[in-house]
């Protein structure tokens, strides 16, 4: 794609990185195939070309943007699907970033927007006020209706309950039997995923100790920033990135640390792109990067640095279970992480299945099932007719947004992958499956 930046606009390192990606476009629209809102709408302006189109536009003549563009732009899902159909390598992660930080710097939304942003953009990374919010909302259930739909959804996807944690609060969880640690890593717990399902973090923890993984929790870490990022709040997600990293690399230089494990993969996607953010950065460039190659989803490290002691279940009612396998955009695309996973859960001796179209977003999409909540509705509705073509005694996944806006849709018990390769490597059979 031809681009016209002045010389003065490519001073700056975001026009910089944008123009090298608009060229490497070719126009072929291959993208819009499996674009979910493009499907949906069959509007080049709300499939990735056209946004592509669109940004250009905006960032090259320096223009603030319009409705129109906000609009467009706002429909994205940030899934990643056409990065992954792109014969030209297109990035459009970082394209769809930069508009979005354009966007909320130069253009006033209407005021009920602004106010749902910003709740968002301050309860969502903290995870006391979520917990506040999710018992105050609690109250509002039976009279949602009276609500515009941005709140409505909210009260809606708001917990009715909240797990108890079984696992204390501690810095160091150290190995079983007083084995000595093989390698030593941290876990980032993430913001919303410790309060909604504790469990998660605890399946994380008990499965590295029992294979002599220590693993470290530093408290100074909240929100890998993402929530903010993709609002396009830049100064309050670069303060979450800019603690993250300095806080993590600490920690890699005092004590040492062999990796940097999440298990929210909405999360480590931009755990892994902080080398790319930082990247003219004097002061961070350097550690930005080493915590980008230190990051790992959970599957990722357990593939590559554990050996697994899988068990037989002998108590089990059957001796495979049918599950269907969701893949998280942000694992399958954004990490291209997407066999991993499956093969893990397959060595449990249980049959596992991809769900069609697997390729399409679930909806949830971190905070867009909140802001555009009517796509969304119509994307987890494809995806659970999906699964029940399946026909799976439970479902597995890897994110905790995919977990809830799943959940929502229908009654198979869904779980993170985690917990199943735990409670086959001799961890808790999950609560959710008591039933089964
Ligand atoms: S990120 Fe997803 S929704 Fe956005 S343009 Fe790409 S495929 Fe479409
Ligand atoms: S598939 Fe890639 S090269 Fe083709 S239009 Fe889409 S982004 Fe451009």
């Amino acid at each position: 794609m031809e681009t016209n930046f002045s010389k003065e606009q490519l001073k700056d390192k975001d026009n910089k990185s944008s123009e090298k990606i608009f060229r490497k476009c070719v126009h072929c629209g291959f993208c819009n195939a499996t674009c979910p809102t493009y499907n949906i709408f069959g509007d080049e302006l709300d499939g990735p070309r056209g946004r592509i189109y669109l940004i250009k536009d905006m960032l090259e003549n320096n223009k603030p943007a319009n409705d129109k563009i906000v609009k467009h732009i706002d429909r994205c899902l940030s899934c990643y699907s056409c990065m992954t159909t792109c014969p030209s390598g297109v990035n459009y992660m970082h394209l769809i970033d930069h508009a979005r930080t354009h966007i909320e710097k130069t253009y006033k939304r209407p005021f009920m927007d602004r106010i749902i942003r910003d709740l968002l953009s301050m309860i969502l990374p903290r995870s006391n006020y979520f917990k506040f919010i999710g018992i105050i909302s609690r109250m509002f259930k039976p009279i949602k209706f009276i609500f515009p739909t941005s709140i409505r959804a909210m009260i809606t996807m708001a917990p009715i309950t909240f797990p108890k944690k079984t696992l204390p609060n501690m810095k160091i969880y150290p190995c079983k039997n007083k084995k000595k640690s093989v390698a030593r890593v941290a876990l980032l717990t993430g913001c919303v995923q410790k309060v909604l399902s504790p469990s998660i973090n605890e399946a994380t923890i008990r499965l590295l100790n029992r294979h002599g993984v220590e693993v470290v929790v530093l408290k100074q870490i909240k929100c890998c920033g993402a929530l903010n990022h993709h609002l396009g709040k830049e100064k309050l997600a670069h303060e979450d990135f800019k603690k993250n990293i300095l806080t993590w690399y600490d920690e890699y230089l005092k004590n040492g640390l062999d990796a940097i494990i999440s298990n929210t993969s909405g999360c480590g996607t931009i755990l892994k792109d902080y080398k790319f953010i930082f990247r003219s950065d004097a002061d961070l460039k350097k550690k930005a990067k080493k915590i980008s190659e230190l990051s790992k989803d959970i599957t990722e490290y357990l593939e590559e640095n554990v050996k697994l002691n899988f068990i037989k279940h002998k108590e089990n009612k059957k001796a495979e279970y049918k599950i269907a396998y969701h893949s998280p955009c942000s694992l399958q695309h954004g990490q291209k992480v997407h066999d991993i996973p499956k093969n893990l859960i397959k060595k449990t001796g249980n049959l596992v299945f991809d769900i069609p179209n697997g390729h399409i977003c679930c909806g949830s999409a971190g905070t867009y099932n909140l802001l555009q909540s009517e796509i969304a509705n119509k994307l987890l509705k494809n995806k659970i007719e999906n699964i029940e073509k399946v026909k799976p005694e439970f479902i597995s996944t890897g994110n905790i947004g995919c977990i809830t806006q799943i959940a929502k849709g229908t009654k198979i018990p869904i779980l993170h992958t985690v917990e199943i390769i735990d409670w086959y490597t001799g961890g808790p059979k999950p609560e959710i499956l008591k039933r089964i």
